[in-house]
């Protein structure tokens, strides 16, 4: 291992670059070493890109000597691995594009090549982002640096477990139900998800698409508000990417939160809700009211069809998405096919996992005629309710918190021979995604030494507010700064 320490933020990273205290590439090669000895335990990488990173190091410090260089110039991070990165693998965590390379790169990673970040590589995922474990990685599971025994969360969860193990410093990700704030949960993490729409999904492998967005896992709200900067952006190749300015969201940050005025959603605190992570989220809430905010109790009334309405919507979605994996154009073919149906047959119950495929099924069968409006349509109208709820209760109140998950990180394999169990770990977060708001993780606590999340959902793109309110509760709190033991470098 260097000898050098380093701190692990962006902010004192781009700091320390600029005072000239050690180079990008002095910093890449740390965290490549790092990942090179370490990774075992965790399984955070699928690909890492050891020559590409100390490139990309080398032209940032040329850009930091030149002067006037992104804040995140020189900065070690990685990718989620179901945005395409040119002459990279990108496997999105399947059999299925085991083999695939794409000729073109996400626009999110043009925009973190861009500014100038260093890219490691690309992280360990659920298979096609369907799962809150990990465990449904073709790549085996990755593993929580808290406690190795037990999940990182998914499907996000390589894109958590480096950052927590400070493999990267920062981290892409998405989130169609969870994936982003699940996993920033269980490992003591600043996730966010934008505002559908904020962030360009050109390039980013389909799960759901009225719901997928892409964010960031970071380790505190001002590393999210610089990673932010750089990941939002208007992109003309997305017909849902949204015509909007871009502010800067580093400049509201140390906004005092007098009159702030707080949802708690009842709802959110009702049977399933482990103890100590209640404990925790209500003395975070306590700490708001220290800072000057005011505690209104609000209800979402319909918070209980969520993850009924999620699981028919985000199924058949995905069913019609995936249907372009077929074994002609690219990704995973079968051995010796007998004709073009034995070709497309085999090559996707070969190629796709048990998950994908319990998904497909579920999703064809609720587009199915005779069955759409039973299903589809009831859940589209459900998410109406859903979405509702949230604007009755931005008319009372300026954000809405409670826990990020019912519990802290489970064991690996406790929740597999569950489906239902599993699908509950979203109950607090798949709403958010249903009506397009922009939803937040940030460290509040523990429960039996396990980080617990606190959950921020704002308004329409108000992520600017929601990382004031983030930061200033970090200002006064050290959860955030909390590390796993044996990570300690
Ligand atoms: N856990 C949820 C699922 O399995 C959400 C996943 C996600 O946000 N990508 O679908």
């Amino acid at each position: 291992m260097h000898t050098k320490t380093f701190p692990n933020t962006i902010a004192e990273l781009a700091a320390g670059l600029r005072a000239g205290e050690f180079t990008s590439v002095e910093l890449t090669q740390h965290y490549l070493d790092r990942i090179q000895q370490l990774d075992s335990q965790y399984n955070s990488f699928i690909t890492v890109t050891p020559e590409l990173a100390l490139q990309q190091a080398a032209a940032a410090d040329t850009r930091l000597a030149a002067g006037d260089a992104p804040l995140l110039c020189g900065i070690p991070i990685a990718h989620k691995d179901l945005f395409c990165t040119a002459g990279i693998k990108t496997s999105c965590g399947s059999k299925m594009l085991d083999n695939f390379v794409p000729p073109y790169s996400a626009t999110i990673v043009e925009n973190y090549q861009r500014d100038g970040a260093v890219m490691l590589g690309k992280l360990n995922m659920d298979e096609f982002a369907m799962g809150s474990s990990n465990e449904n990685s073709f790549y085996g599971p990755a593993k929580n640096p808290w406690d190795t025994e037990r999940v990182p969360g998914g499907s996000s969860g390589g894109s958590a477990a480096a950052v927590a193990a400070q493999l990267a410093v920062a981290t892409t990700a998405s989130d169609t139900g969870g994936s982003i704030r699940q996993p920033a949960s269980l490992c003591g993490l600043t996730g966010i998800k934008p505002t559908y729409g904020r962030a360009s999904r050109y390039g980013m492998v389909a799960f759901a698409s009225s719901l997928d967005q892409a964010g960031v896992i970071t380790r505190s709200a001002e590393d999210a508000a610089i990673m932010l900067n750089t990941l939002a952006s208007y992109d003309p190749k997305d017909s849902t990417s949204i015509d909007r300015e871009v502010p800067d969201y580093t400049t509201d940050l140390g906004d005092d939160l007098n009159g702030l005025k707080i949802g708690v959603p009842k709802e959110y605190f009702e049977a399933g809700l482990d103890a100590d992570t209640e404990k925790a989220v209500r003395n975070a809430l306590a700490e708001y009211e220290k800072l000057g905010a005011e505690l209104v109790e609000i209800t979402l009334p319909h918070t209980h069809l969520a993850v009924p309405a999620y699981y028919v919507i985000a199924p058949a979605e995905a069913s019609a998405n995936l249907s372009r994996f077929d074994g002609v154009r690219y990704g995973y073919r079968c051995e010796d096919p007998q004709d073009l149906m034995d070709l497309y047959t085999r090559s996707r119950a070969e190629g796709f996992g048990q998950e994908v495929k319990q998904r497909i099924m579920v999703g064809a069968y609720a587009l199915s005629a005779g069955y759409y409006d039973a299903y589809y349509k009831k859940a589209q109208q459900v998410r109406r309710l859903i979405k509702k709820d949230f604007v009755d209760a931005f008319e009372k109140v300026d954000v809405i918190m409670g826990p990020t998950c019912p519990n802290p990180a489970f064991k690996l394999g406790e929740k597999t021979a569950d489906p239902v169990a599993m699908y509950l770990e979203d109950i607090y977060t798949i709403s958010t995604n249903l009506a397009g708001l922009p939803g937040m993780s940030i460290p509040a606590g523990f429960s039996s030494g396990l980080p617990v999340g606190l959950q921020i959902t704002g308004n329409y793109f108000d992520e600017a507010h929601m990382l004031n309110i983030a930061h200033r509760f970090q200002q006064v709190t050290d959860w955030h700064k909390q590390m796993p033991a044996e990570v300690q470098s």
